[in-house]
Parts: structure tokens; C-alpha cells; sequence
């Protein structure tokens, strides 16, 4: 595409120069051509529409020995004629034969060809007619004195000057037209180059983007149409990037979330088969043990109910097909509801738990029972996450138009570096406590759908070792003035 753009542009200028000098050329050489015989007609006339040239030339035509007499006047007057016995002559010829009586050359006087401005002037007028295509140029003039017969002057130019001068100049153009060759060649690469290069760069760029590669992005400083469109190309190839590297993610954790799917449901299933199969195979089982086994089953059935439920949940958030049940609620009626809800669950494991609000709260608007959700999920994992005998506050409030709730415990914490993940789907800092005390991991991950969902935003903070602090915020007006 390069070179045969480079080509075309170096052609195109070429054709173009030497059209112009050709067509200039040739102008010109029309142009000095007439100019030549313009001049010589002029000339002529001037000369010849002098009064006492023409009373001399008609005195000597009277007298005796005219034509010598006519010839000597003429030579006179050669000067102003132009006459150069080379390529422009006088003749005396017979006014009424045209045969040449006498003349500046006399080589020429024997071969004088009959031409329209000799008849003319034998007819009696005056014989300046042009004829530009004629190898010459000539003026006949009849000149009849008061008595005798009547001559013709006649004046002959053989155009040889201008001849000569149009070959010089046809040189000067041929070598003019070399010259502009050279030049419009060595112009045609630097246009060329100069248009060339930016598109060859662009080509490369959008080569290595279309094999993925996104590394180098053409430089392009320039204000014209080739430095927008590479402008605009970088653009859109770091959208590009951008969008796959999107992609490559999404991929990414789709599929370790297919497996974290597989694995948490072969759990629950692996175990259940074997108990069952045990039980299946062994019917003579202490009523006791089969009675322990029965209850293992139904508790990882219960597990595998709770994983595929809040898998559920979380698909119908991903395809926004999620209905809220909207009202108007006291966002305190419900912190009060959780906290009697979960503080049986906290004695049990002979946690302080306290419960204290920070000022009136505002009524909020949203899904109440998904809020409480949310709630109940953050005291179950200061319950879940936190050795027996600890301490769980959960303190409320109000914050302008927002209302916040939050949980604070003394557990086990989380280290910093799984903090951030701690909302990720599957994500569990530590797996088997999370099993044991009944997790699945999709707990925070759910909980920030729905709280995301209202236009609030649900933070936490933690220390290893120290404890966690979780904290619910959510606008009053609920998802509508989010
Ligand atoms: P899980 O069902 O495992 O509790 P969650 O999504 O609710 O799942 O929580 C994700 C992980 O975050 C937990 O497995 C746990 O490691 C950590 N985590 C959540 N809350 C606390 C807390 N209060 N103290 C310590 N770790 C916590």
C-alpha cells in the first residue's frame, strides 16, 4: 500500500509539473512567434506610411534607372526596415509581372516565389496580409510614379530569427522541463514521505492491536487530518484495552467462580453420599450413630439449600431481576428487631452484646426485610468471627440524610491483605472456620448488592487479632434518591 501510494503521489506530481511547463512551453513559443510577426508588420507600416518615402520612392519610380534608384532609397532605410541582407531583403519587382528587377540579395532576387501579397500588389493594392502558417512573412506595396510603368516594393523575411529563436527556447523548455522532472520526483518523495510515514506508523499500530498487542501507540503531535486520526486511534485503542482487559477480568472470575461453585456443592454432596452409603450398607448401625448420620445429612442439605439459594439471589441481582419491596420504615424498628433477633445466638456464645443509638433516627425508605438481611448478616459474622466471650456493639444513628449502623466486635479479624476481598463471592479468610459455623462465603457479597441497590455503602475495617468493624450506610430516601 506504501509504495504504491508513494508511487501514485510522486506520479501524480510529475504529470502535473510537466503538463504546466509543456503547456507554458508551448504558449510561449506561440506567443514570441506572433509577437515576431506582429513586430514585422508594424514595423513595416510605420516605415511605409511615411509621406516622404512614399514621394520618394514615387520619384524615383518617374525618373530613370528606376529600380536602381528605388533599391538605393530602400537602402536608406534599411535600419529602420530591419533589412539584414541575411534573412530580410528588399526587391523592386515589375508591378505588373512580379518578376524581381533588382534587390538586397541578389541570390534570392532569381528565386522569388509568387506569393498572395505580390498579386495583391500587382492588382494595385497593398499586400500586407499575414499568413502565419507560411515558412515567411513579406509586404508587396505598388509604387507608380507620375509616369512610366508601376514597381512593386517588396519586402521579404525569411522568419529564419524566429525560427532559430523558437529552437533556443524548445531547448530551454526541454531542458526547463529535465529540471522541473528532477525537482517535482524529489518533492513527490518528501510529500510523500511526509504523508506516507504517519499512515505507514498508524498501519503498524493498528497491525500489532489487531494481534492484541497495545504496547506502542503512534506519536502524533500534528494539527492536520493524520494527527487527528491518530489521536483519535489512540483513543479508541485504549477503550479497546481497556474493554479486554474488562473482559479478561469478568472471564477471570467467572471462571473461579464456576469452580468455587462445583467445589462448595461437592462438599455438602460428598459428604452426604457417604453417610448415606454407610447407612445404606450397614443396616445392623448402633441406633445412635445411624441417628448422627441422619442429622449430618440434613445438615449439609441445609448447607447445599443455602448455597444454591443465595446463589440465586446473587444471579437474579447480576440480571437485574431483582424486585424490592419498597416502603416507608423505621430503620430503628429494624436495627431493634436484629439485635433481639441475633442476641440469643450471641449468649450463646456468652458475647457482651449491646445495643445503643446515637441520637433520633429518621424513618428510611427501601426493602426492609432485605436491609435486615443485611443487618443480620453482619452481627451472625461478629458472632461467627469472634472467640465465645467477647464483645459485640452495635450502635445507630443518623448522619444528615443518611442513616448508619454499625457493628463492632473484638474477634479474630481479618488481615489486610484480605480485606479488600472480603465482599469477593466464595471469599473466606478462613475456610473451615467459615464451613463450620455454617458460611458459604456469599454472605458480605449479597449484602453489598442490596446495600449498592439502595444507593448506600457498606465499609469494614479490621486489625488481626484485634476485631472488626463493620459499618451500613444508606440513604433515607432509598434507592429512588440515590
Ligand atoms: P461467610 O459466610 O464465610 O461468613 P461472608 O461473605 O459473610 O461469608 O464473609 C466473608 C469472610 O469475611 C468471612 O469468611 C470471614 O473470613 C470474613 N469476615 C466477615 N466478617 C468478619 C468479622 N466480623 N470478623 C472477622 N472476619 C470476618
Amino acid at each position: 500500500m506504501n509504495k504504491s501510494l508513494y508511487s501514485k503521489l510522486i506520479l501524480i506530481i510529475l504529470v502535473l509539473i510537466l503538463a504546466l511547463s509543456a503547456v507554458m512551453g508551448a504558449f510561449l513559443m506561440r506567443g514570441v512567434h506572433s509577437f515576431y510577426i506582429n513586430e514585422f508588420y508594424e514595423q513595416m507600416q510605420v516605415v511605409f506610411s511615411s509621406p516622404e518615402l512614399a514621394d520618394d520612392l514615387r520619384a524615383a519610380a518617374a525618373g530613370e534607372d528606376a529600380p536602381a534608384r528605388m533599391a538605393e532609397i530602400l537602402k536608406i532605410h534599411a535600419g529602420q526596415l530591419g533589412i539584414d541582407s541575411g534573412r530580410r531583403n528588399y526587391f523592386i519587382l515589375n508591378g505588373s509581372t512580379g518578376a524581381c528587377l533588382t534587390g538586397s540579395d541578389a541570390e534570392r532576387s532569381t528565386s522569388l516565389a509568387m506569393t498572395p501579397n505580390i498579386l495583391t500588389a500587382i492588382s494595385g493594392s497593398e499586400g500586407y496580409r499575414v499568413d502565419a502558417s507560411a515558412d515567411y512573412m513579406d509586404v508587396a506595396l505598388p509604387v507608380r510614379g507620375a509616369t512610366g510603368p508601376t514597381y512593386i516594393v517588396y519586402i521579404l523575411d525569411s522568419k529564419d530569427t524566429v525560427t532559430d529563436l523558437s529552437s533556443e527556447l524548445f531547448g530551454i523548455i526541454l531542458v526547463s522541463l529535465g529540471v522541473a522532472a528532477v525537482i517535482s520526483v524529489l518533492l513527490g518523495v518528501l510529500l510523500a514521505r511526509a504523508l506516507v510515514t504517519p499512515i505507514t506508523n498508524l498501519t503498524r499500530a493498528a497491525e500489532r492491536v489487531a494481534s492484541g498487542d497495545f504496547s506502542d501507540k503512534p506519536e502524533s503531535h500534528s494539527q492536520d487530518e493524520i494527527g487527528v486520526l491518530s489521536r483519535t486511534f489512540n483513543e479508541m485503542a485504549g477503550q479497546l484495552e481497556a474493554n479486554l482487559d474488562e473482559l479478561r477480568r469478568s472471564e477471570q472470575m467467572r471462571r473461579e467462580f464456576v469452580a468455587n461453585v462445583s467445589h462448595e456443592l461437592r462438599t455438602p454432596i460428598t459428604s452426604i453420599r457417604s453417610y448415606a452409603e454407610t447407612l445404606y450398607d450397614d443396616p445392623e448401625l448402633p441406633p445412635d450413630m445411624a441417628h448422627d448420620f441422619l442429622r449430618v445429612i440434613v445438615n449439609e442439605s441445609d448447607r447445599m439449600t443455602k448455597i444454591v439459594q443465595d446463589l440465586l439471589t446473587l444471579s437474579k441481582f447480576d440480571a437485574g431481576r431483582t424486585n424490592f419491596d419498597i416502603e416507608t420504615f423505621r430503620f430503628e424498628q429494624s436495627v431493634r428487631d436484629v439485635y433481639s433477633a441475633t442476641l440469643i445466638e450471641a449468649q450463646h456464645h456468652k458475647h457482651e452484646f449491646s445495643l445503643e443509638f446515637c441520637g433520633p433516627i429518621p424513618r428510611i425508605r427501601g426493602d426492609r426485610a432485605r436491609i435486615e438481611q443485611v443487618l443480620i448478616n453482619m452481627v451472625s459474622n461478629a458472632i461467627k468471627y469472634t472467640p465465645d466471650g467477647g464483645r459485640i456493639r452495635m450502635t445507630a444513628g443518623a448522619d444528615g440524610d443518611a442513616v448508619w449502623c454499625t457493628v463492632r466486635d473484638n474477634g479474630i479479624g481479618i488481615p489486610a491483605a484480605d480485606l479488600e476481598h472480603v465482599f469477593d463471592r466464595f471469599y473466606r479468610v478462613d475456610k473451615a472456620r467459615s464451613r463450620e459455623s455454617g458460611g458459604t462465603g456469599l454472605g458480605l457479597s449479597i449484602a453489598r448488592e442490596i446495600v449498592l441497590r439502595h444507593g448506600g455503602d457498606i465499609t469494614i475495617q479490621s486489625r488481626q487479632g484485634r476485631g472488626t468493624t463493620i459499618t451500613l450506610r444508606l440513604p433515607a430516601g432509598g434507592p429512588e434518591h440515590a
